[in-house]
């Protein structure tokens, strides 16, 4: 009997019939389910489909995850019906959103969910719509169109409609442009053969319809051609690796990108390029369509249905490039040779919600189960890149000069402190920094002012001094709590008396500080109000086209005066911009977040980087209470070098990351009791761990932004050398990291949001 369930199974095996189906669900359920495959749908069940199966008391969509001829349970389940005709993941995609769940602790049902867009999933195809085109020699049209007249007016009318659009046009405008009330006469004259109808999906791309202009390979610079011959041989090994380039703002990084891509295309490969959903602006897109026949460029913008067409383009082997923010890190080309991270150090690589993978990482895990080759690329390298390259384990390459000797801008730092002396106010805008702007002004050359949203407004400062007050063990900035009227380090909830006055100068008015941006607006718009004012930040930037439009309006002159959050204006660059002020340059030092000296050299750079490109030269102006503050000093000198070492000390000193791997469990729910439970329970679970893994643990503490939506929020932060300690950590306290009606818990690992 068992011999012959034996052979029974055999014979199904060399078939190439599987029995059992291995599923997973998009839900919080870190489990692989098995199924019966029916004989009736055995042919098409295989890893990579969507199976309909019973789920509990429920029927839910899963994605089969594998095969098999062995049971893993007596009894089991079938499957209902088969929702793909064809795998909407293959065997690497399989693998790569495995390791996303172990890694970044989801299921591997929310990874895959993830990894594939909703247009496929829905199998969204975009409107079939038909369209005519004349089927005969334009010299014949007057003949033909003469005799039809003769027996049917609606007909002669719909072809000379046709002729003089002069182009194909979809059949239903076509009868309203020939004043028709059907598309019979249009039907009519492609059964006679003088106009042949196509029907074709619409699945526009705003980038498709234009025809561009082709550029050539530059002749590289001897920094650009040193870096490339170490790419091109990497490349032509054929193997993983990972290169960091590191090169300051306008140094010719894109052009590598470029010449590294073609390389790879020529081999019969294609390329990934990964770039912060800012940075998807016309321009950038331009410049690899300028290079590349069959570029597919994947924007939020982009419906279902054209997000689908985009994703059967790259899997049919169609495109050449991706291009596009986090998510085309799974974009299913099929022999995959480069992935480029442009502006690797960007935030927005992270993602915020389930699974919180961070797209650079992700890319380099795919690359070296792919066998292909990484290029990560930045002004600012995240120091967690730039440690790496420093051990070796990246190749590390400089470009430190501007293409074309351009020299970097220079920029001069404006003591707020001193203004603040000086003038006996504190004002937003310098006296300096006002003159610049209406010296700019008067010559008729445009400016671009910062302002950073990111800022606290809860911390307290002196605003003789700057000084702000920090917690002595974390270095992290405190928060003022009015209630309690504390201050508290929202890492490891130390809390602080409220001092009466400085502690460094001795100041007796400190003050609880934070700027909105609407009013620093204000100020700029009373400042100068001759000057024409646009802004430009998320909030008033919400689609492509107001993004595209503002452009415009500051590239024909129309703005003097460019105010923005620095996240808008990173991608792009202005040559008629002569002048670009900081209003307040070390905003980015009051998060409470370990990272935070790191944001602020990241964003004067980037800043400066505006400026200096075109032939009017350029200045900049960062007004700041924190002149020495070797982030702002460093970001001034244009000095990254020092910058990352000096950092680099600070995080080993604390044993921040690069140093360690950082987890953060952070508890959310109605009820501030609910929420103190739970997130003790994680710590003490954490804290019972300490006899077998290494780590530091920090906190519990009130997350830095305390309530959201009358939520409370706790989190508590792990360190472990090692990401092996933060795996198996997770691994050990699984059970007790699952949310409950009073607590949400979330589990992120690597963070980049502290807040
Ligand atoms: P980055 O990406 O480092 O900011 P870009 O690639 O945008 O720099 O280069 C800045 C400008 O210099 C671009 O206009 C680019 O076309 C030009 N450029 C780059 N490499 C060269 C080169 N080798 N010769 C001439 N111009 C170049
Ligand atoms: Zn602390």
């Amino acid at each position: 009997m068992a011999e012959q369930d034996t052979s029974m199974l055999l014979s199904d095996f060399l078939a190439g019939k599987a029995r059992f189906a291995e599923v997973v669900v998009n839900r919080p359920v870190d489990k692989v389910f098995s199924y019966r495959i029916p004989a009736r749908v055995v042919e098409q069940v295989r890893p990579g489909v969507r199976l309909r199966v019973p789920f509990g008391k429920t029927v839910t969509a899963g994605y089969c995850v594998g095969v098999s001829n062995v049971a893993r349970r007596k009894k089991l389940r079938d499957v209902i019906s088969v929702l793909d005709r064809e795998p909407l993941a293959d065997e690497s995609m399989l693998q790569l959103t495995r390791w996303i769940a172990d890694y970044y602790f989801c299921s591997w049902g929310e990874a895959l969910d993830c990894a594939i867009p909703g247009g496929v999933k829905r199998g969204n195809l975009g409107r079939l719509v038909e369209f005519a085109a004349p089927a005969v020699s334009p010299a014949d049209v007057p003949e033909i169109i003469k005799n039809i007249e003769k027996r049917s007016a609606k007909q002669a009318a719909a072809l000379r409609a046709l002729v003089e659009a002069d182009r194909e046009v979809a059949s239903r405008r076509l009868a309203q442009k020939a004043g028709l009330s059907s598309t019979e006469p249009i039907k009519a004259l492609a059964k006679k053969g003088i106009l042949k109808l196509e029907k074709r999906r619409i699945t526009s791309d705003p980038y498709q319809q234009t025809a561009v202009e082709r550029t050539r390979p530059l002749k590289l610079t001897e920094e650009q051609q040193h870096a490339m011959n170490v790419i091109t041989e990497e490349l032509d090994g054929e193997k993983f690796g990972v290169a960091l380039l590191h090169g300051v703002t306008g140094s010719g990084k894109t052009e590598i990108y470029l010449q590294a891509i073609d390389r790879v295309v020529a081999g019969g490969k294609q390329a990934i390029v990964l770039v912060p959903e800012i940075a998807l602006t016309p321009q950038t897109v331009l410049r690899f369509r300028q290079r590349f026949d069959r570029v597919a460029v994947l924007h939020s913008m982009l419906s279902d249905a054209q997000r689908h067409a985009q994703w059967q383009d790259i899997r049919g082997g169609r495109a050449q490039v991706v291009i596009g923010p986090r998510s085309a890190v799974f974009a299913p080309v099929r022999s995959l040779g480069l992935i480029v991270i442009d502006e690797e150090h960007e935030p927005s690589f992270k993602q915020q919600n389930t699974p919180r993978y961070h797209a650079r990482d992700v890319a380099i895990v795919r690359a070296s189960m792919e066998g292909a080759y990484v290029i990560l690329g930045s002004a600012t390298p995240s120091l967690e890149s730039y440690h790496n390259a420093v051990v070796r384990k990246y190749k590390l390459l400089e470009l430190t000069k501007r293409v074309e000797k351009l020299p970097l801008p220079r920029v001069e730092l404006i003591d707020m402190r001193e203004e603040g002396r000086e003038t006996k106010r504190f004002p937003l805008i310098s006296r300096h920094l006002r003159d610049l702007v209406k010296d700019a002004l008067s010559k008729k050359e445009q400016v671009m002012l910062f302002l950073n949203r990111r800022g606290f407004a809860t911390y307290i400062d002196c605003p003789r001094c700057g000084l702000v007050m920090r917690c002595r063990r974390c270095d992290v900035t405190l928060t003022y709590h009015k209630k309690r009227d504390q201050l508290v380090c929202h890492y490891c909830n130390a809390k602080y008396p409220v001092p009466e006055k400085c502690p460094d100068c001795g100041y007796e008015k400190v003050r609880y500080f934070g700027i909105g941006t609407e009013k620093i607006e204000d100020v700029i718009a009373r400042e100068f109000p001759d000057a024409r004012l646009l802004r430009m930040d998320s909030d008033t930037m919400t689609t492509r086209t107001g993004h595209e439009q503002a452009f415009k309006q500051v590239a024909s002159g129309e703005v003097d005066i460019l105010l923005g959050t620095q996240m808008i204006a990173k991608g792009l660059h202005f040559p008629g911009i002569t002048l670009v002020g900081v209003v307040l340059g070390d905003t980015a030092l009051y998060i409470p977040d370990f990272r935070s000296a790191e944001r602020t050299f990241q964003l004067l750079a980037q800043v400066s980087g505006r400026t200096g490109r075109g032939e009017l030269g350029g200045r900049v102006v960062i007004q700041t209470f924190r002149k020495d503050h070797f982030s702002v000093r460093l970001a001034a000198k244009h000095d990254y070098a020092t910058f990352a070492r000096k950092e680099l000390d600070f995080r080993h000193g604390l044993g921040y990351p690069p140093y360690s791997r950082l987890a953060r469990f952070l508890v959310e729910g109605e009820r501030d009791s609910g929420v103190r439970k739970k997130i003790a329970e994680i710590g003490n679970a954490l804290k019972a761990l300490k006899s077998k893994i290494r780590m530091r643990i920090v906190g519990p503490a009130p997350a830095p932004i305390a309530y959201i939506e009358g939520k409370a929020r706790w989190h508590v932060l792990v360190m472990t050398p090692t990401s092996a300690g933060i795996r198996r950590l997770l691994a050990d306290m699984r059970d007790r990291l699952k949310s409950s009606s009073s607590a949400k818990v979330t589990v992120d690992v690597d963070p980049i949001d502290m807040l």
